[in-house]
């Protein structure tokens, strides 16, 4: 009835469409979160079968071969504290304070696990920024959600590739005031690891001194043309720590996607075409194709453009940004998630068999902390500091152009094309 375990993204659309609210997540043997249905309760109706993504894919409409742009927010402060150029804060403050619609956002727990919550006029929308490199819960969002467009309300709905897709599943109907955007996503991890690491730097800095705030994509050194990020752990007592993603055991071994979900890896939606009317990333590798002038220090977001709508509503909102088209090549040849699931990491399966129950102290020794890792960190740190990060991006272009990778992407992007020449509903 519910798609299978391995490849179940936890979107939570099943939970929403159960009529008598008995499906919930546990976890499997592998401890992997899988929905499962209280057979008891169950009336066979079908409907969560019925709103699962992955067994019956949304089908947008609408769509446009995918036009590029380089973009930030005009308000600085925001770009600081936005995971890239604060696009996503920005089209959510248009939807509820100048539209008066809703808006869908994550905000933390108190165990900095990221949950969806609706915003309307009188919501707080600026903790919404930022990104959480963890899966974030999505049960109820898909209802309420509906509830609002069925009062004829505009929503903005802004979440990981495979909740886009399980909000068009579980609507089931393309509803006019509903805009989307999808966010380019090379995986995540179990809610329960993640929790067991928050476990691990509490305990290594004791008690008596609580962490208030855990940020994966800080500026306080300013951004990246590389895919590099800056964790800032700011304490009770008013002291942050700083740790560059080859410093931090779990952050490095999220970027070398050693530890995400099973699913993540043959996602179905980390493609062309996307899931959202937008997609956006970090502008990886922006200016190795062409110059760009005026690059903000503090993030620049990657905006494809997917569909009619996508298009207005980028339209829309550009008053309040800063912008230029770019090549559609260049985001593709650097972010492969834009047409590709990332591949199982090195280490993955080593770690696979510690992720039933991690214990951070062990991996940390084994797996980050070891003489080979060390000596591969080292490698990569040497060589970014002799080119810098502008020539080792140009240096990732043309190894992505020796190794085949960029003509995948030209492959991805051809092959899109052609679908939309052969379909008569779509431009
Ligand atoms: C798990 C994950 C993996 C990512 N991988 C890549 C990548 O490989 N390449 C790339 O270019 N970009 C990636 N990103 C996207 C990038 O980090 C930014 O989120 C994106 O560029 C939007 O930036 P912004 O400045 O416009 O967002 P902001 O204005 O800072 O707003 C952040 C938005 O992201 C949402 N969000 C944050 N965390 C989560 C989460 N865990 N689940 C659902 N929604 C969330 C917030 O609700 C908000 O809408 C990833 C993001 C996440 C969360
Ligand atoms: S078949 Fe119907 S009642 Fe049974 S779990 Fe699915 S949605 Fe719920
Ligand atoms: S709807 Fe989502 S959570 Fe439910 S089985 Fe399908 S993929 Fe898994
Ligand atoms: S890789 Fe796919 S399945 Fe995994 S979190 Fe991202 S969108 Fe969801």
């Amino acid at each position: 009835m519910l798609c299978d375990a391995e490849k179940c993204t936890a979107c939570a659309s099943c939970i929403d469409a159960c009529p008598k609210g008995c499906v919930q997540f546990t976890y499997d043997a592998s401890g992997h979160t899988v929905p499962v249905a209280d057979a008891q309760r169950c009336v066979q109706c079908g409907l969560c079968e019925k709103a699962c993504p992955v067994l019956h894919p949304p089908r947008k409409q609408s769509i446009l071969f995918p036009q590029v742009y380089c973009a930030c927010s005009t308000d600085d402060d925001l770009v600081h504290r936005a995971a890239s150029g604060g696009i996503a804060t920005e089209i959510t403050r248009y939807f509820i304070r100048e539209k008066r619609g809703y808006a869908c956002g994550v905000r933390n727990d108190g165990d900095f696990i990221p949950a969806f919550v609706l915003l309307d006029a009188e919501s707080d929308y600026t903790a919404i920024s930022g990104s959480r490199y963890v899966h974030s819960r999505a049960d109820g969002i898909y209802a309420k959600v509906r509830d609002c467009l069925q009062k004829g309300s505009e929503v903005f709905f802004c979440g990981l590739p495979c909740q886009v897709a399980a909000l068009y599943a579980f609507l089931g109907t393309e509803y006019d005031t509903l805009y989307t955007a999808d966010i380019v996503c090379h995986g995540c991890t179990e809610e329960r690891v993640y929790k067991s690491y928050v476990d691990f730097l509490r305990r290594s800095r004791g008690q008596a001194d609580p962490i208030v705030g855990i940020d994966y994509a800080c500026k306080d050194r300013g951004w990246s043309v590389l895919i590099q990020k800056l964790m800032r752990i700011s304490y009770a007592s008013g002291e942050q720590q700083y740790r560059w993603s080859q410093q931090d055991p779990y952050l490095s071994l999220f970027m070398d996607c050693a530890i995400y979900k099973p699913a993540c890896y043959t996602c179905g939606f980390s493609r062309l075409p996307r899931q959202g009317d937008l997609t956006l990333g970090d502008f990886f590798g922006i200016g190795t194709m062409r110059k760009i002038k005026n690059l903000h220090a503090d993030g620049v977001s990657m905006v494809m453009v997917n569909t009619v709508k996508g298009q207005e509503l980028l339209r829309q909102i550009s008053p309040r940004l800063r912008m230029e088209k770019r090549d559609v090549r260049e985001a593709v040849y650097f972010n492969l998630n834009l047409w590709r699931p990332s591949r199982k990491g090195a280490l993955h399966d080593a770690l696979a068999r510690e992720m039933g129950d991690p214990d951070w102290a062990k991996i940390s020794e084994k797996y980050f902390n070891n003489p080979s890792e060390k000596r591969k960190r080292s490698v990569r740190k040497a060589v970014k500091t002799v080119a810098g990060d502008r020539n080792t991006a140009r240096l990732m272009l043309l190894t992505y152009k020796l190794n085949g990778t960029a003509a995948k992407a030209d492959e991805a992007l051809n092959k899109l094309r052609n679908e939309l020449e052969n379909s008569a509903e779509n431009i």
